[in-house]
C-alpha cells in the first residue's frame, strides 16, 4: 500500500520544477496525477515520464489567469479520473526586478494574475469539487517573498502575500468541510526560475543570500515536494490555515 493509493492529484505548473517534481513524487506514492501548465509540451512530457513509470497521469493546457482554463481543468480531471483528492497550486511566474516606481502596470498586473488570481480561480472551482466528495487537501505555493519585503520585487512579493491571506480565509471557510488548506513558502530552490545566468546583480543577491542561510545553498525541488506530499498527507489531519517555509533557513537570520 502506497501513500496516496486511489488519491487524484492536480499540480499547477506541473511542468517544470518543483510542479513537476511534485508530479512525480506523488505518482511514486500511487496517485493519478492531473499535470496542469501553460506548455503543453512540458505538461504532456511530464504526464508520459509518469506514465512510462506504470502510473496514470492527464496533461492539461492550462492558463491559471483564465478562470476558463481552471474551471476546465478540473472538470476534465473529474471526468478523467472522477475525484479530487489533491491540489497542488503552484504555477507561477518568477520576480520582475525593478523597483516599485519604474515597474510598468502591465508587469504588475500580469504577475498578480498569475501568481494571486491564477490560485484564487483555481480553488474555487476545486473546493467545489472536493465539497461534492466529502473533503480534500489544498496546497499552495507562497514563497518567503511571501513574508517579507523584497527590493525590487514588489509585484511579486504582493502576490505571495496575498497567497498566505487568501489560504488563511479559506482555511478558515471549509474547514468545516474537512477541507485542508495550507501554503508552502520555498526559499531558493533549483529551478528554471533561479537560473541567474547572465544576470550579474541577481547572481550576487543570490550569493549574499545563500552565504547568510544556514545551510548555504539551494534546494533541490524534490526536497519541497516532500513537504508538499506531507501536507497531503493524513499524517497532517491537524494541520490547516498556516504557512510552512522550507528555505534552508534563509529567513531564521
Ligand atoms: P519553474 O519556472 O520551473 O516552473 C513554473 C511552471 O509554471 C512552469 O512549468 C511554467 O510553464 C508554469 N506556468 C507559468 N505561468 C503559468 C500560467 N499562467 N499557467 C499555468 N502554468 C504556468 O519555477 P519553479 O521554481 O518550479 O516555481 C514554481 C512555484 O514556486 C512558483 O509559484 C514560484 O513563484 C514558487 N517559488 C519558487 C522558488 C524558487 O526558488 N524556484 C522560490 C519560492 C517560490
Amino acid at each position: 500500500m502506497k501513500r496516496f493509493d486511489n488519491k487524484v492529484v492536480i499540480v499547477t505548473g506541473g511542468g517544470s520544477g518543483i510542479g513537476k517534481a511534485t508530479a512525480l513524487l506523488f505518482a511514486e506514492q500511487g496517485a493519478r496525477i492531473a499535470v496542469a501548465d501553460i506548455s503543453q509540451e512540458s505538461a504532456s512530457a511530464c504526464a508520459g515520464q509518469i506514465e512510462a513509470q506504470g502510473g496514470k497521469a492527464l496533461a492539461l493546457r492550462v492558463d491559471v489567469s483564465n478562470e476558463d482554463d481552471c474551471r476546465r481543468m478540473v472538470e476534465e480531471t473529474l471526468a478523467r479520473f472522477d475525484r479530487v483528492d489533491v491540489a497542488f497550486n503552484n504555477a507561477g511566474l518568477g520576480p520582475q526586478p525593478v523597483l516599485t516606481g519604474d515597474c510598468p502596470v502591465e508587469t504588475w498586473k500580469r504577475v498578480i494574475d498569475v501568481n494571486l488570481n491564477g490560485v484564487f480561480y483555481c480553488m474555487k472551482h476545486e473546493l467545489n469539487a472536493m465539497r461534492q466528495s466529502g473533503g480534500g487537501v489544498i496546497i499552495n505555493t507562497a514563497s518567503i517573498m511571501g513574508t517579507r519585503g523584497t527590493p525590487g520585487g514588489a509585484a511579486y512579493s504582493a502576490s505571495k502575500h496575498g497567497v498566505i491571506g487568501l489560504t488563511k480565509s479559506a482555511a478558515v471557510e471549509y474547514g468545516r468541510h474537512a477541507i485542508r488548506i495550507n501554503a508552502v513558502c520555498p526559499g531558493y530552490i533549483e529551478t528554471p526560475m533561479t537560473d541567474s545566468s547572465g544576470n550579474v546583480r541577481y547572481e550576487k543577491m543570490l550569493q549574499d543570500e545563500l552565504n547568510r542561510a544556514a545551510l548555504r545553498r539551494k534546494a533541490l525541488p524534490g526536497e519541497v515536494a516532500e513537504l508538499v506530499l506531507w501536507l497531503a498527507s493524513d499524517q497532517a489531519s491537524f494541520v490547516t490555515g498556516s504557512s510552512y517555509l522550507v528555505d534552508g533557513g534563509v529567513t531564521a537570520c
